[in-house]
This record gives C-alpha cells, sequence and structure tokens, in this order.
C-alpha cells in the first residue's frame, strides 16, 4: 500500500471538476481490505478516463498499480485480469493471438475495471451490446472487507448491481471477460458522406447490420445542411483482405503530447466552423474505403497524449444524451438547430444508434445518442440546462459518465430504475462507505 498522501487537486478526463482528494494506490488485495476499515468513505478510480466526476472524491484509492494481467485463455478467448489493467496493456497480449475486444470505447486506457463500473459501449453497440455482456466472473471486496467471486450464476443480484453501477456498491478487483476471435488487427472501413439529418438517420438504420458503425456530424450547419457528416462503417478484415506478412500487429505508443493547457481561446466557434469544413470535405473528396489498423479507427484521439489540455485549464463538458428512435429526428432537429443558434461550437460531434441496455443504470437505449464536447465557460451552464430539459421531453437520457453538472431531477427522470439502484446498493453497502462526487450531486445512494 503506498503511504498516505498530502492532499492534492484532481480531476478527471474533462479537468472539471476539481476535487481536494487525498490518493492513495494498492498492490494487493490485503492493502484494500486495510484501507476499508480506515476509511468512513472513498470512490476506487481506475485511470481518471471519465469526464466529470464520477471517480472523484475526498480520499481516492486508485486501482493502477493493481494492474496485472492473470490468465489468458488462448483456445477460447478468455481472460482474467487485475482490475487496474488497462485495455492498452491487454490489447497488447491479446491481438498477436488473434482476439480482440468484445467491446471497447474511444481510448484504449481505461482500466478494465472502469470498463465495468461504467458498462462502457464502442461503435458496435447496436450489434454486440455493452462490456459488460461479456464479463464472466467479477472477484469483488465488499465494505465490510469481505471478498465475493458473482457472475450470472452466483450473485446475480451483486454482479447487476456492480456492472454499470459506478463503483457505489464494492471495489471490483478481478475481471473474467471472453473475447472476439479475429483473422488479422485491421479493419475495413467505410465511409459514406451524407448531406443531411434525415439522411443521416435513415443510413445508420440501415447500416444496423455493419458490426462497427458510428458517425461524426458538422454541428454548426444550418438549414438543408443540418445534420450533414460521415458515417463510419467497419469490419474486421479476414487474412486474404490483409496485404502484408504480419496480420496481427499491435499498436504503438502515441507519439504527440500536448505538454501544457492552451490558452482556452483558441477553440471557438470560427476555429470549430473552419475545422468543420475541412473534416467534412476531406472525406467527400478522398477514400471511401480502405483497410486501416484498428488502432487509428476505434481510438483516433488516442495518438496525441494529454490531447484534453487543448480546452485551457477551465476544461471541458463532454455532454452525451440519448434519445429514443420514435421523435428522434424531429428532436435532434431541435437539439442541433438550437447549438447552432447558441455559438457554443463543439469540436466533436459524434452520433450513433444504440440497442438495448444491459444494467440496472444502463445509459444506453434504442435510439441514437450524440456526444459534444464544449470548453467550459460562464455560458454553457444554462445552455446545457435548456438541452437536458430538451432531451428529458424526448425520453432521453444523460450519461453518468460524462456527467459534471446535470442536476439530480434529470437523473432521475432520466434513469427509471434509478430507485431500484438505491435499494439495490443499500444491500451491499448500507453504510454508503462508496460515494463519489458523481453520486453525492445527483443524490444516487
Ligand atoms: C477519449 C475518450 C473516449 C471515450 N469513449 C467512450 C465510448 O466510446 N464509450 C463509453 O462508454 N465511454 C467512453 N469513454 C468514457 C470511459 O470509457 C469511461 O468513463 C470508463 O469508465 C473510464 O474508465 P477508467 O478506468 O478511466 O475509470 P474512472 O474514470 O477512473 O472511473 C469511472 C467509474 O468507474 C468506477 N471504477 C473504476 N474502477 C473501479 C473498480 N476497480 N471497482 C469499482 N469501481 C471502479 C469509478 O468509481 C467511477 O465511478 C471515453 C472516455 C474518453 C476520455
Amino acid at each position: 500500500m503506498s503511504k498516505p498522501k498530502e492532499m492534492k487537486r484532481v480531476a478527471n478526463w474533462g479537468n472539471f471538476p476539481q476535487s481536494e482528494s487525498i490518493v492513495s494506490e494498492f498492490y494487493k488485495p490485503i492493502d484494500v481490505e486495510e484501507y476499508l476499515s480506515e476509511h468512513a468513505s472513498m470512490i476506487l478510480r481506475g485511470a481518471g478516463l471519465s469526464y466529470g466526476d464520477a471517480s472523484l472524491s475526498k480520499q481516492i484509492l486508485s486501482s493502477q498499480k493493481f494492474n496485472k494481467i492473470l490468465y489468458f485463455d488462448t483456445q477460447n478467448g478468455v481472460i482474467t485480469a487485475e482490475c487496474g489493467a488497462t485495455f492498452d496493456d491487454i490489447l497488447k497480449v491479446i491481438v498477436p493471438k488473434g482476439w480482440f475486444l468484445p467491446v471497447t470505447p474511444g481510448t484504449k486506457f481505461v482500466t478494465v475495471g472502469g470498463a465495468v463500473a461504467g458498462d462502457v459501449h464502442g461503435k458496435n453497440h447496436h450489434s454486440e451490446g455493452s462490456f459488460c455482456k461479456y464479463v464472466t466472473k467479477l472477484t469483488v471486496m465488499l465494505a465490510n472487507g469481505e471478498t465475493q467471486v458473482c457472475d450470472r450464476d452466483n450473485n446475480l443480484l451483486l454482479f447487476k448491481t456492480i456492472c454499470g453501477g459506478l463503483g457505489l456498491s464494492a471495489i471490483i478487483l478481478t475481471v473474467q471477460f471472453r473475447l472476439k476471435a479475429i483473422e488479422s488487427s485491421f479493419i475495413q472501413q467505410k465511409n459514406i458522406v451524407v448531406n443531411s439529418l434525415e439522411e443521416m438517420l435513415d443510413k445508420l438504420q440501415d447500416f444496423g447490420a455493419s458490426t462497427y458503425s458510428v458517425s461524426w456530424i458538422d454541428c454548426l450547419a444550418r438549414g438543408k445542411r443540418l445534420g450533414r457528416g460521415v458515417i463510419m462503417l467497419g469490419e474486421h478484415a479476414t487474412t486474404k483482405e490483409v496485404d502484408r506478412k504480419d496480420k496481427l500487429v499491435t499498436h504503438r505508443q502515441p507519439k504527440f503530447n500536448v505538454p501544457f493547457f492552451f490558452p482556452s481561446f483558441l477553440l471557438n466557434s470560427n476555429s470549430v466552423r473552419v475545422f468543420n469544413y475541412l473534416v467534412f470535405n476531406k472525406y467527400k473528396l478522398f477514400a471511401k474505403q480502405s483497410t486501416v489498423h484498428y488502432d487509428p479507427y476505434f481510438y483516433p484521439l488516442d495518438f496525441v497524449r494529454n490531447w484534453n489540455r487543448l480546452y485551457g485549464k477551465r476544461g471541458f463538458l463532454q455532454y452525451q444524451f440519448v434519445i429514443p428512435f420514435e421523435g428522434a429526428e424531429k428532436g435532434l432537429r431541435l437539439i442541433l438547430n438550437e447549438i447552432s443558434k447558441s455559438g457554443l461550437a463543439s469540436f466533436l460531434a459524434v452520433l450513433k444508434a444504440l440497442g438495448e441496455g444491459e444494467s440496472t443504470l444502463s445509459f444506453p437505449m434504442q435510439g441514437f445518442t450524440l456526444a459534444l464536447d464544449f470548453p467550459v465557460t460562464d455560458k454553457i451552464f444554462p445552455f446545457l440546462n435548456r438541452l437536458d430539459k430538451m432531451v428529458i421531453d424526448l425520453g432521453g437520457r444523460i450519461y453518468l459518465v460524462k456527467d459534471a453538472r446535470m442536476a439530480p431531477e434529470i437523473y432521475k427522470k432520466g434513469y427509471p430504475n434509478a430507485n431500484i439502484f438505491r435499494e439495490n446498493v443499500l444491500l451491499f453497502d448500507p453504510e454508503h462507505k462508496f460515494t463519489s462526487l458523481l453520486s453525492q450531486r445527483l443524490e444516487m445512494i
């Protein structure tokens, strides 16, 4: 166990909010037991790649030193890892043996514990579901220091409360999960340029049979061009489709780094407009179909370390919501018009069709999800409060691991199982030892 440290400022990926916290690290389960007996409240933190305050509190226990891969069944594609192992670590071991992650978010630096606690989804959610679907066993530690094993046959309620449960019911120590067989580490990528929102939504649904699909949209386009963008489809390439000797090559480490926080004025609606114009036209002119390595396809932002610093010291908010398919076109039109009118530009705007949710606090539902990044400014908070109401009126919800500012009533309206979750957490952690800034702000437990 690392010695108790002094108070320091900690923030997750969005750099907002920041907490004054004492961060300890652990190396063995016995360290966690000791820590739990000495602290009345705490939260577990993985890589801190949730954007807002899900893994922040005054007392933080970091899993990053508890990160070994324990067992890899190369025949059947099953792996067991300590909670602090990252997808980056795991990919380096599994890809050369012809296996891939069953589900992956847009960065490979998340920990397996964070992937379970957030029940993360990827570009294949519509076709293959979220990460917890592939989890076959968890070893966890309860607030009283007791270690338990849970899966779909044993301790099902505990298993279901932990999956997507944001570290509020137990500490995940190890995760066993199923992998996906691949013939190569390459993806057959097909890009389709679309010129309107109607076309975008129709095509995203038409391409439901593709394993991976996601789209980038120009969120500043107005009028007839509203919703224009590029759909990126993907399938794992077969050996025949890859014209090189080493077909199972892993990724390289990022070459670039943003060494300091940029001045925040660099990102404004004018620079975003130019960026969107260039991206849209690049796709219009070039490569419609290509074979690319999994790294740029799944993790396009990972090639620059600390890219979040481009948003300046005040940080940024990722606003990700989902709304049901029914009424989605009208709803998205309203929301995109509101964004376009506000002059509050989002550099990133990712739209995707989702399938049904898995866990008690599932973010996914059958519908469209849009993720937007906004620099933190005084104007952004009242603006997003307005968008929250529109999302709730459309029957949607906001993603908890990305959130840093929504009000408790928006959470309760968006997550119909909020009460069930609270009751279940109480069974496993009656004294609420596990608590985060997010759970306090949203009155989750
Ligand atoms: C660039 C980028 C792209 C992303 N793309 C996607 C995406 O496509 N889809 C998606 O779903 N998400 C996405 N995310 C969000 C990210 O996948 C999740 O927030 C994930 O949970 C982060 O994992 P982490 O290890 O950093 O956990 P943290 O951020 O440290 O913690 C997240 C939550 O998990 C809990 N937790 C972590 N470890 C444990 C443990 N061992 N036991 C109990 N609880 C634990 C924490 O308490 C907290 O509630 C993205 C994030 C970034 C920065």
